[in-house]
């Protein structure tokens, strides 16, 4: 058996930042900041510059970001969000669980975001906002978002889950809408060592709305104003995200030469990879190709100790736990032919040149476009 490639290489990276993430997480022991604190604080301004938003606010998770975010607009019971159906589940998930409903609308084939020219046909009388999420770290086609945003009084919510420091024409995803939601899952391109999340925002009053909302509703220690979360950030979550944060920029670059070594590999073959908007810099959180027997690659890559993923083979409007909203088979084509077709390859900045070599050579010899 050939030495094994992994989806994702967390352990290379530890190893390589070990000293500096010991140091940090003996910090954060020896000042007894476990819960928010200084050391959230901190990585909450790191992070906020980095993205070029007024205010960032440390919470529990991506999925506690989503609900801080939809709750501080002020989403609730009846109204409608206008979302993807090709995303993570949480995306759906948040809406959900502050009894709104998600309304699903096609993504473009190219590069698997929301399709602004479905959105103003979605509109009700009950929407109040749209949640595009910039999916595989590749940002959406944020102008026409934000013009029929505009148009119709809505508020914008960007899930940036999967797209840390990606930028559209010049700024940063997660300061383009009203408010944005990141994900430090370790997974993530910016990961912690357990759950974490950040909304970020420059409207001050929604700030402070969120700041309450995820400690209990509280103003003061036993007074509180709202029925909140307790969705808050951990010490050494934070102290340790403020360490990986210095080199992100590099993990992302080495991200995008692995994705065009990918390229270079598998587009002449003629297979269908995803295309980027021009004027905007994708941060491949996955690199996802198309294939037309999913099956048999993914048997064959792993059987070679190749790990790979599905993101994501159900799309939300046919996922069991969201039927009540009464979507079909069919009604979403492009989202549809996606959950069937995509297998995610490795991709991680730690993936050498080599390695590439052999996850395509492998999928080469049995996959089809
Ligand atoms: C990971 C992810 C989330 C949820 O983040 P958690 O930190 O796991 O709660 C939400 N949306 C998308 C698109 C994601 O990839």
């Amino acid at each position: 058996m050939p030495e094994p490639i992994p989806f994702l290489d967390l352990e290379t990276q530890y190893k390589k930042i070990k000293p500096e993430i010991m140091a940090a997480v003996e910090d954060v022991f020896g000042s007894r900041a476990f819960i928010q604190g200084k050391y959230v604080r901190r990585f909450e301004e790191e992070f906020s510059q980095a993205i070029g938003v007024g205010g960032g606010i440390g919470c529990s998770s991506g999925t506690s970001a989503l609900v801080l975010a939809l709750a501080a607009l002020g989403v609730k019971e009846g109204d409608e969000v206008i979302t993807t159906p090709h995303t993570f589940f949480a995306t759906g998930e948040a809406i959900s669980i502050l009894g709104a409903r998600p309304v699903f609308v096609d993504i473009v084939s190219t590069d698997y975001t929301i399709d602004p020219c479905h959105i103003e046909s979605a509109i009700t009388g009950r929407t109040v906002a749209i949640a595009p999420v910039h999916i595989y770290g590749a940002p959406c086609d944020m102008t026409p978002i934000l013009e029929i945003a505009q148009k119709y009084d809505l508020a914008v919510i960007e899930d940036c889950a999967q797209a840390h420091l990606a930028s559209y024409k010049g700024s940063m995803v997660g300061s383009l809408g009203d408010i944005s939601a990141f994900s430090f899952y370790p997974g993530k391109n910016l990961g912690a060592y357990g759950d974490a999340g950040l909304v970020a925002t420059s409207n001050e009053e929604v700030a402070g709305v969120i700041r309450k909302l995820l400690d209990h509703g509280r103003q003061s220690k036993y007074e509180h104003e709202m029925v909140g979360y307790n969705y808050r950030m951990d010490g050494v979550q934070a102290a340790i995200l403020s360490v990986k944060l210095k080199y992100l920029k590099d993990w992302n670059r080495a991200r995008r030469i692995a994705a065009s070594l990918y390229n270079e590999r598998l587009c002449p073959r003629g297979f269908k990879v995803a295309e980027h908007l021009s004027e905007c810099e994708p941060v491949y959180h996955l690199y996802v190709v198309e294939v037309s027997n999913r099956y048999d690659v993914i048997k064959s890559l792993t059987s070679q100790g190749i790990d790979v993923g599905v993101h994501y083979p159900v799309p939300l409007h046919l996922q069991p736990a969201l039927k009540h909203l009464g979507y079909r088979p069919g009604d979403f084509p492009n989202a549809e032919c996606a959950a069937n077709r995509v297998v995610s390859l490795p991709m991680c900045p730690e993936i050498t040149e080599a390695q590439i070599d052999r996850v395509c050579g492998t999928f080469l010899e049995v996959a089809r476009p």
